[in-house]
């Protein structure tokens, strides 16, 4: 449902040429928990962003549920992003709306009627336990909360892949550990591929079924969590 073919992305930097993907060749299938895991500067992120096109690859392919990306056109890509949701580190919420109005958002943007919008942000403020929140602002919230609040905006539009970039990283242990739980609930209630980036290796311990392991712009370890984690 997510697959990388040869997938390149180089970067101009003042200091010469990045190369943040080097032949990057994976598989993601759908309805599956897939960690990449590497330090900073491994190219996790370029990975990840490349899926909804917010960079575009230098060389290779990128196919999401068939499509590839590097071949469509642009409206074509749009409509294949509405299927993609997105959870950040910082969570990206904004600030100077309430905790409704910002699950609303991708709603609102995609001119859904009133009712249907009041509809799905009760569901979704339902589902991720915030109900009692709506009229709150982001800075009324702790670091679970937002993410919780982050967590229903991505969803928000009933996407089928949910990209989670280093979205645990900025919680403690314990609010990590309750994130991670609802990840595994919207896998399992709603069948929706989650592709999570992370450098912590305890996150793809607790939740992924698969996972690659990147360094310097290359996939150095591909498998099961099994395979992958258990000592030889
Ligand atoms: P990770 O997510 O694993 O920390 P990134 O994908 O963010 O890694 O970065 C991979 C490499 O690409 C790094 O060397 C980083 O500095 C570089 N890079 C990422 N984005 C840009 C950019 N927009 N311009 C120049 N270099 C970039
Ligand atoms: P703005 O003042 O810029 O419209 P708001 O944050 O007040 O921003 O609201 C954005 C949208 O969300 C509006 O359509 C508003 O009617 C709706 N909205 C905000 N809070 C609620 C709420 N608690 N119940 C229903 N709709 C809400």
């Amino acid at each position: 449902m997510i697959e990388f073919k040869g997938l390149e992305k180089t970067f101009e930097g003042k200091h010469g040429t990045v190369h943040a993907l080097k032949d990057i060749n994976l598989k993601v299938d759908k309805g599956e928990i897939y960690g990449v895991v590497g330090f900073s500067g491994a190219g996790k992120s370029t990975l990840i962003r490349c899926v909804n096109y917010l960079e575009q690859p230098t060389d290779g392919n990128v196919i999401v549920d068939g499509s590839d990306l590097t071949r469509i056109s642009t409206k074509e890509i749009r409509n294949i992003k509405k299927k993609i949701g997105m959870v950040f580190q910082h969570f990206n919420l904004l600030n100077s709306k309430t905790v409704y109005a910002n699950v609303a958002m991708p709603l609102i943007l995609e001119n859904a009627p009133k009712a249907k919008i009041r509809e799905r942000v009760t569901e979704l403020l339902d589902f991720v336990g915030l109900a009692d929140k709506e009229k709150m602002y982001p800075d009324q919230l702790s670091g679970g909360q937002k993410q919780r609040i982050g967590i229903a905006r991505a969803l928000a539009t009933r996407p089928s892949i949910l990209l989670c970039d280093e979205a645990t990283s900025a919680l403690d242990p314990q609010t990590t550990d309750s994130i991670l739980k609802l990840l595994q609930k919207i896998n399992e209630e709603y069948n929706i591929t989650i592709l999570l980036i992370t450098h912590e290796m305890s996150v793809v311990r607790e939740i992924c079924n698969r996972v690659a392991v990147m360094e310097d712009g290359n996939v150095i370890e591909e498998g099961t969590v099994f395979e992958i984690f258990s000592t030889p």
